[in-house]
């Protein structure tokens, strides 16, 4: 077949704005089925099938734009029309079995996707065009060159050599000997700034933005997920939840110290019986005299032991039948312990110990079960004061929408690692007399790498520019963004191990560490069948 392996910019937005009608008719009729949201439980499964499609419609939306904007033409473009005929494609199928159900039938496939727009999505995702892409990065070895403001440009670069130069180098042992994060990261990316960078100016931030945060998460992560890539999240999540429900003194306090990187935070959410139903909260806070004291187990808080404070949600409403309304958050002073294992006691008799759970990836910070006994908190530590009390479930939502953009730029930073590797690899292995990125599907599948990573890469700055605008609105795109991009880190990881071969699976070889280490994604910060059903399904459902 004769193909124009330069899909056009026009193409792209036929089939997004095809994608998009069959993603609007679907949404329309799984409203009306779950009645405004109210019924998802009874549909899961096409709830599911709905919010995953229209994510990767905005997807589509929002890489467009960004390739328009930017005016690139070339392989840019080719790039962004391949990335939306993948999506759009994908999300055909993903739709595709429930067309009964939403009543919509082959009928409306067809109308929304006739002759014309069929046969650009072949042009467009044609294998010619997907080598192309390829055969572009293989020269490039997967080079990141979305284009950016000079400002933003500056950021970008700054982190990389950062990233480079620090961390990289360190980061196989770090994750072979289940080392802990070293201090000269924390004190260099203190000095950088790099804690402060949304943090607003009174409070000793620089107030650079979402986009600038992401940027510099993304490079972090492209050097290290575990041992940089993750250390702004937390910071981010507290400093979320102090802005939008801290008292002034508590802002004036905190704050800087989080912008300076003096102390570092721990979230302290997940309990070994309560996961992602956080209004079951169990683990409690009573008043003692001005302050609390709390007692209860707490599950996966990363980074505990190095932390110098946790933001631990409590049950402070002893009524079960409060729910999220019973919860709320405090700032719990810690020493510091650089074990996996650590024993804090205080005068009065409290305690607080803390167990790393051992896992195949994700090393550095390491995640610790908890057990807190009779420990003793200022009463000033009560976020939000008196009027904190019972807001807390809100309070740490609006730090996980902070927490959820910064994890779609670790997944985008992890995945482009994953592409640079790969493309190095496949350039310099030879088999059968010929250097692997020569062969086919080889540039195949590094081309539907850089179009998917692109798409996320899209998604991803759209939410960190909408979460500037108005946070509370931009929160389930920053959970689209979320969702996405860790499902293709997962996938463009495991596509990188399999272009290494053997080498792929050995621990010399970063890609293999970037294979467990992306597994995560998809769990934390929301794990994917709740982010779709409660987050994203919700917020889609209910418009
Ligand atoms: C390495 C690591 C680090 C972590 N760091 C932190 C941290 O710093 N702080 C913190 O508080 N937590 C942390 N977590 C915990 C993480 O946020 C939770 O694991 C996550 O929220 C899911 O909770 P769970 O593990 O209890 O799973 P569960 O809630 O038990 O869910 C198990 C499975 O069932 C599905 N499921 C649950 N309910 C439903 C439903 N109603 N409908 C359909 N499917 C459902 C879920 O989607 C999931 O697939 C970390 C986890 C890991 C692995």
């Amino acid at each position: 077949m004769s193909t124009d392996p330069h899909p056009t910019l026009a193409e792209a937005h036929l089939l997004g704005d095809a994608a998009g009608h069959l993603v609007d008719r679907a949404l329309e009729r799984a409203r009306e089925i779950t009645d405004g949201g109210k019924r998802i439980d009874d549909h899961q499964v096409l709830t599911e099938r709905v919010a995953y499609a229209a994510t990767q419609a905005r997807a589509a939306s929002e890489l467009v734009k960004a390739v328009e904007e930017a005016g690139r033409g070339g392989l840019a473009e080719t790039t962004c029309a391949a990335a939306v005929a993948e999506l759009t494609r994908s999300l055909i199928m993903r739709l595709e079995p429930a067309l009964d159900d939403l009543g919509l039938g082959d009928a409306a496939l067809e109308q929304v996707f006739p002759a014309e727009t069929r046969a650009a999505l072949r042009r467009a995702g044609h294998e010619s065009v997907l080598r192309a892409i390829g055969r572009h990065a293989a020269e490039t070895r997967g080079r990141n060159d979305w284009p950016l403001d000079e400002l933003h440009d500056q950021v970008r670069e700054a982190v990389r050599e950062f990233g480079e130069k620090e961390v990289a180098p360190e980061a196989e042992r770090i994750h072979r000997n289940d080392d802990l994060v070293p201090e000269s990261f924390i004190r260099g990316m203190a000095e950088l700034g790099y804690f402060g960078l949304a943090i607003p100016e009174q409070y000793g931030g620089s107030e650079m933005g979402n986009l600038a945060m992401i940027l510099t998460t993304e490079e972090l992560s492209r050097a290290s997920l575990a041992a940089a890539g993750s250390l702004i999240t937390r910071p981010e999540i507290l400093t979320k939840a102090l802005v939008q429900g801290g008292t002034e003194e508590q802002k004036a306090h905190w704050l800087p110290k989080i912008a300076a990187g003096e102390i570092m935070v721990g979230i302290s959410v997940t309990e070994p019986d309560i996961g992602s139903d956080v209004a079951g909260v169990k683990c409690r806070a009573e008043r003692r005299g001005d302050d609390w004291v709390i007692n209860g187990p707490k599950s996966w808080c990363t980074f505990a032991g190095r932390a110098n404070v946790l933001a631990v949600l409590t049950r402070t409403d002893p009524d079960p039948s409060a729910g999220a309304k019973g919860l709320s958050l405090f700032i719990v002073p810690k020493d510091t312990f650089d074990g996996h294992e650590f024993e804090m006691k205080q005068p009065g008799g409290g305690r607080l110990v803390g167990k790393a759970d051992a896992t195949p990836g994700y090393r550095g910070m390491h995640s610790f079960t908890l057990n807190f006994e009779n420990y003793l908190v200022p009463g000033a530590n009560l976020v939000g004061g008196e009027k904190g009390l019972g807001r807390g479930f809100y309070l740490q939502m609006a730090g996980f929408a902070a927490g959820r953009l910064q994890t779609g730029g670790r997944a985008c930073g992890l995945a482009q690692a994953a592409l640079e590797k790969t493309a190095e690899y496949v350039v310099d292995r030879v088999q059968f007399g010929r250097p692997l990125s020569a062969f086919q599907l080889t540039q195949y599948t590094l081309g539907r790498m850089t179009a998917m990573l692109a798409s996320s890469r899209a998604i991803t700055y759209a939410a960190a520019l909408a979460m500037d605008e108005d946070e509370r609105a931009a929160a389930p795109l920053a959970a689209q963004a979320k969702l996405l991009a860790c499902d293709m880190a997962v996938e463009l990881t495991q596509q990188g191990q399999l272009m290494h071969g053997g080498w792929g699976y050995a621990e010399e070889y970063a890609i293999s560490r970037y294979v467990v280490d992306a597994q995560v994604l998809p769990i934390f910060e929301g794990v994917k069948p709740i982010l779709e059903l409660k987050v994203v399904g919700r917020s889609l459902l209910a418009g």
